[in-house]
């Protein structure tokens, strides 16, 4: 039996949002820019810019509306920012970014660290802002997050992550993403669980989004095409990383996974040269070694010139 691995993956850079969230240090609007800018250069489809939400729950993000209002647009491009309550839609709107995020978390108790509500709660937010969206012409995705595990309550059950899903679905959301908020997620479980989001919810674009917290979102992201997933999110350099969530690290780093689908054959559209440099510009900007295979070895291609010096010396 042959794999079925697909033709090409969309790619989504959150580095701006999931990677600068973390970071002790905040960047400059005009660095800010300089990143969405130049990831939109480099051919990545979709940018997901920062997140309308309170500056006091994530000082990182409180210029998201300048950095929106400045940056450059590419066109064909999807920008996309996070959001958690209608004030947040509305920043949004007013910065010009037409597509939102919200996130719901499978987890009672992740949601309680996080947001300081319940599911429940949160539901009944999301009525108003995906209301307000549709009524202005915006599109809105989501994002169920902690659907790995979670660090308060462990492994969440299949079934609960497909009624969160039915609940994101019923609000009128038809992408939705399959986060992994703490690195928790194992290849065999991704499958099994992307497997069952797609059977269940066929209408709905999938996204899956992973954290290489215990050294598997690579795995994780191969499980995901197996099971017939195409839509990926990764964070340059591997920043990133929640809050929130104890002991959580970065994302899977961009680079990483795009280096991994140029030498499977798999088409991203992304130029890698671009995004590597990009990535070390801006692991220099945060002023610390982050989780980059690819910043740390190079790529596979950067080792023809060293084995024919090495033949002639
Ligand atoms: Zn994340």
């Amino acid at each position: 039996m042959s794999m079925q691995w697909p033709e090409k993956v969309v790619f989504c850079e959150v580095g701006p949002r999931d990677g600068l969230q973390n970071e002790p240090e905040v960047l400059s609007v005009d660095r800010k820019i300089a990143l969405i800018e130049g990831v939109a250069e480099a051919g990545v489809p979709i940018v997901e810019i920062g997140s309308f939400v309170h500056p006091r729950a994530v000082p990182q993000m409180a210029d998201t509306d300048e950095v929106a209002r400045r940056f450059r647009r590419v066109e064909g491009v999807e920008y996309r920012a996070l959001v958690a309550n209608l004030k947040g839609v509305e920043r949004a709107l007013a910065s010009g970014i037409t597509k939102v995020k919200l996130t719901l978390s499978a987890s009672e108790s992740h949601a309680k660290a996080n947001l300081n509500k319940t599911p429940a709660e949160l539901l009944e937010g999301f009525k108003e802002c995906v209301a307000f969206a549709h009524a202005n012409g915006m599109e809105v995705s989501g994002a169920i997050s902690t659907a790995f595990g979670c660090p308060f309550e462990g492994k969440i059950s299949s079934g609960k992550i497909m009624e969160t899903a039915a609940r994101m679905t019923d609000l009128g959301l038809t992408e939705l993403s399959l986060s992994d908020t703490t690195g928790m997620a194992n290849p065999r479980q991704v499958y099994d669980l992307a497997s069952m989001a797609r059977s269940e919810f066929p209408e709905v674009s999938w996204f899956l989004h992973f954290h290489n917290t215990r050294g598997m979102a690579l795995a994780n992201v191969t499980a995901g095409m197996l099971a017939g997933i195409i839509r990926f999110d990764a964070s340059l350099a591997g920043l990133g990383g929640c809050p929130f969530a104890p002991g959580a690290s970065g994302n899977v780093a961009s680079e990483d996974l795009l280096h991994m689908m140029d030498e499977m054959g798999i088409e991203t559209g992304v130029d890698l040269k671009k995004m590597i440099a990009l990535a070390r510009q801006l692991q220099e900007w945060v002023g610390h070694p982050t989780d980059s295979s690819i910043l740390r070895a190079g790529t596979n291609a950067d080792l023809v010139p060293l084995t024919a010096a090495r033949k002639q010396g």
